[in-house]
This record gives C-alpha cells, sequence and structure tokens, in this order.
C-alpha cells in the first residue's frame, strides 16, 4: 500500500509526504492510535520508503525493494511485536540492540518496526532507551503503541508521534470502494457508519460472517421470555466477544426486532422465526425491546467494556 491509498487522517499523510519528498525522516518514529486506526499498515509504509531503491517519489511500490516489503519478506525490515510472546522482552530488545549496528543487507537503511508497544514493559524500555540515546547510522524505528503515554517520557521525546484517528464515514466509504469494488456502495456505506470509521472493523463486517450474527440474534431473541436468564447470559457472552461481533449482532439485533414486531401487528415478515417469537411476548414488551435494542446498539459506538455491556444488556432485555 503507498501514502495516497491510505484512509483519512489526511494531516498526517501530507506532513510524512513532505518529509519523504524532503528525506529528513526522523530515525525514530512513534506512531498512535486505536485499534483498527492503521497504525500497523503506516508503518509498513514507512518501512517501504525506508527501503524502496527506485528513483522515483518513494516509496514507488513496484521496484524489488517494495516487492519484498510488501511480501514481508525483505531482509532489512526487522519486526519485533508486543502481541507475540516475548515479542518485545528485554531480551529481543537487546537482540534489537546488537544488530541495529551492523550494516544493511541490501537497502540503504534497515528498518526495526516495534509493534504493541503497549506491551513493552519499563525494563524493555530502558534497554531500548539506549539505542535511542546513541542511535546507529542508517537505521530507523517505527514504534506503534494505542497511545504514546504507555511509553516512558524519556523514549517520547526522542521520536517523532504520529496520531492516527478513524476516519471520517466518507473517507472510509472511499477507502472500501477501492478495496471492494464489486460491492454495493450502501453495504459499504453500513459498514463505515456501523464502525464509526475504524477500517478494521469496516473490513470485518463486509468479510464477517454476518448470518452467523443473525443466527445468534435470533437465538437471543428466543432466549429473552425464557423463564430464566441463564440461557440469554449465555449467548450474550457469546455475542461480545470482541467488538467486531458484538457491532454485527448488535445490528442483526436491532432487524431482527424490527421483523418481530411487524409479525406481531400482523405485517408481512421476510424472517422465519418472527411469528413464533412475537407470539411469545405482548406487543407492548416487543414495541419496548426494540427501543431498548437501538438504544443499546448506539451506546456500543461509545467505547465500553464489553463485558459489563452484556450483564448490563441482560438485564435490559430482561427487565419489563
Ligand atoms: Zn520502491
Amino acid at each position: 500500500m503507498l501514502l495516497s491509498e491510505f484512509a483519512g487522517n489526511a494531516e498526517v499523510l501530507f506532513e510524512l509526504s513532505e518529509v519523504m519528498k524532503k528525506n529528513v525522516l526522523p530515525h525514530a518514529l512513534l506512531i498512535e492510535g486505536a485499534k483498527g486506526t492503521g497504525k500497523t499498515t503506516l508503518a509498513g509504509i514507512i518501512a517501504q520508503y525506508c527501503v524502496c531503491s527506485s528513483n522515483e517519489q518513494q516509496p514507488c511500490g513496484h521496484c524489488p525493494d517494495c516487492a519484498k516489503a510488501q511480501k514481508g519478506i525483505h531482509p532489512d525490515i526487522l519486526v519485533a511485536d508486543g502481541e507475540q510472546t516475548g515479542g518485545l522482552n528485554i531480551e529481543s530488545i537487546r537482540n534489537i540492540r546488537s544488530s541495529a549496528y551492523i550494516k544493511p543487507n541490501e537497502a540503504r537503511q534497515k528498518v526495526y518496526l516495534l509493534l504493541h508497544c503497549e506491551k513493552m514493559l519499563p525494563a524493555a524500555q530502558n534497554a531500548f532507551l539506549k539505542v535511542l540515546e546513541e542511535p546507529p547510522e542508517n537505521v530507523t524505528f517505527v514504534m506503534t503503541a494505542v497511545s504514546a503515554t504507555s511509553l516512558l517520557q524519556t523514549i517520547r521525546s526522542r521520536t517523532r508521534i504520529i496520531s492516527l484517528y478513524p476516519a471520517a464515514v466518507e473517507e472510509a466509504v472511499g477507502f472500501l470502494e477501492s478495496r471492494y469494488p464489486d460491492k454495493e456502495r450502501s453495504e459499504l456505506e453500513k459498514a463505515a457508519q456501523s464502525s464509526g470509521g475504524n477500517i478494521d472493523l469496516a473490513i470485518e463486517l463486509l468479510e464477517g460472517k454476518l448470518e452467523e450474527a443473525r443466527g445468534l440474534a435470533v437465538e437471543i431473541m428466543q432466549a429473552i421470555p425464557l423463564s430464566t436468564e441463564y440461557r440469554l447470559l449465555q449467548l450474550l457472552y457469546q455475542a461480545v466477544q470482541n467488538r467486531a461481533l458484538a457491532v454485527r449482532v448488535l445490528d442483526a439485533l436491532c432487524e431482527v426486532v424490527t421483523e418481530c414486531v411487524k409479525a406481531s401487528v400482523g405485517g408481512r415478515t421476510n424472517l422465519t422465526e418472527a411469528a413464533t417469537i412475537a407470539a411469545k411476548m405482548t406487543q407492548k414488551r416487543l414495541f419496548l425491546l426494540q427501543e431498548k435494542i437501538i438504544n443499546a446498539r448506539s451506546i456500543l459506538n461509545v467505547n465500553v467494556n464489553l463485558n459489563c455491556y452484556g450483564t448490563w444488556l441482560c438485564a435490559e432485555l430482561r427487565n419489563q
């Protein structure tokens, strides 16, 4: 991917492209932003820039170095991932420290991608600080973290911090259109809206198992009027395992409850189970449920604790 294909964050991209044109990239960068805002993707673009061997504007995207970078096999791009066991522990930082002073293999410089630095413990951070204090020549460090504040002030002061935000819905739609040229625009708009411009989440929504979410939503509706709350709680915990799934299930739940309301007033519905579910509840309760579910869906746009959310939602749906 190239900078021009990155979704949203226009100011950051402009600044970075200027830096790249002038060839004045700092030797240490820290990209911060919520999950799904594209930190790793941007780190990858910067790494590609560092190794690109084209005479044109870098990264060109098609020279042999860019190709290797895109495939993740460039010998001068080294990745340490805090999400992997020992990925950013003190030993791995020491390894980086000793290898960073060795010349690059093929490219004009070496790049270290330190991903998920929020997982890096203070001892490892201190070890890394020593490298930053005496930066090796021809080496660029690109770190990513959910928040820059998870790193020591002494590290932060030695890096250029880049903050990423979710793309605006319209920007996200534009990005999704180029990635999914065959999908309907309305489907892409829905995914961009539901994800609040978070590209990873939007992709999960588009590629995710919408059928699975709908099935779970039907089961949830069936469990609401049962005499004990056990089944409902079980299903809701399953639904809130992760944010992408929770969003999908709540979206589906909004649709399913609407179908049940339609069935209860004798309207036509395309959901086979709607009539049976509606028969188990009063019309008044169904209307109330619809209101509660729509409200619960909107709360999910705020960053809620998913476990608390599951318990709260169970009480909300059971309460008549
Ligand atoms: Zn290139």
